[in-house]
C-alpha cells in the first residue's frame, strides 16, 4: 500500500489540521487537484471551498478552506489559510447568519466598489459553509 502523507492545515489563528491521510483533493484556483504520496512538488493559491482527505483509517474528512495556499510536497501537503475549520466545527446557524448580512449589504446600492466585494467573499464562505454540512436549504 501507498505511503500517507502529512496534512497540515493553520490559520493565523490555529492549527486546524496535523493528520496522516492517504490522499488529500484540495480546490486548486487552477482547479481541484488530488495528492498522493510521493506526488512531484508545486504550489498554488486556493479557492474557498474544501479540502477533502481521507485519513489513515479510511475515513473521509472535509475542511473548509478560505484565503488559502497550498505546498505539496512528496510527503507533506501544508495549507495556509485566511480561515478554515472542520466540518464538524461549523456553526451553521452563524453562517446563516453571516448569508443575511452579505444580502443585505449586497441590496444596499450606496455600497462603494470595496465592500461589495467583501460582501461578495463573505456570502461565498458562508455559502460554502453551508453547502458543506449540507445546511444550505
Ligand atoms: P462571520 O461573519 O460569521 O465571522 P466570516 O466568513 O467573515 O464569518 P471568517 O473571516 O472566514 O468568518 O473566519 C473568522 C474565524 O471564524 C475563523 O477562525 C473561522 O474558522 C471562524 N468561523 C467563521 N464562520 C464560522 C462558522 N460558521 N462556523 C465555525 N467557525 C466559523
Amino acid at each position: 500500500m501507498a505511503d500517507n502523507i502529512r496534512l497540515e492545515v493553520v490559520t493565523p489563528e490555529k492549527e486546524v489540521v496535523n493528520d496522516l491521510a492517504q490522499i488529500v483533493m484540495a480546490p486548486g484556483s487552477m482547479g481541484e487537484f488530488g495528492v498522493l504520496s510521493g506526488h512531484t512538488p508545486f504550489m498554488t493559491s486556493l479557492n474557498t471551498g474544501a479540502i477533502h482527505y481521507r485519513d489513515e483509517s479510511g475515513k473521509d474528512q472535509f475542511v473548509f478552506v478560505s484565503g488559502g495556499f497550498a505546498e505539496a510536497l512528496p510527503d507533506k501537503v501544508t495549507v495556509l489559510a485566511e480561515s478554515a475549520e472542520r466540518m464538524e466545527d461549523i456553526d451553521i446557524d452563524r453562517a446563516k447568519a453571516a448569508v443575511e448580512r452579505a444580502e443585505q449589504r449586497l441590496a444596499d446600492r450606496s455600497m462603494e466598489n470595496i465592500d461589495f466585494i467583501r460582501a461578495k467573499a463573505a456570502l461565498e464562505r458562508s455559502l460554502v459553509r453551508l453547502k458543506l454540512v449540507g445546511g444550505a436549504s
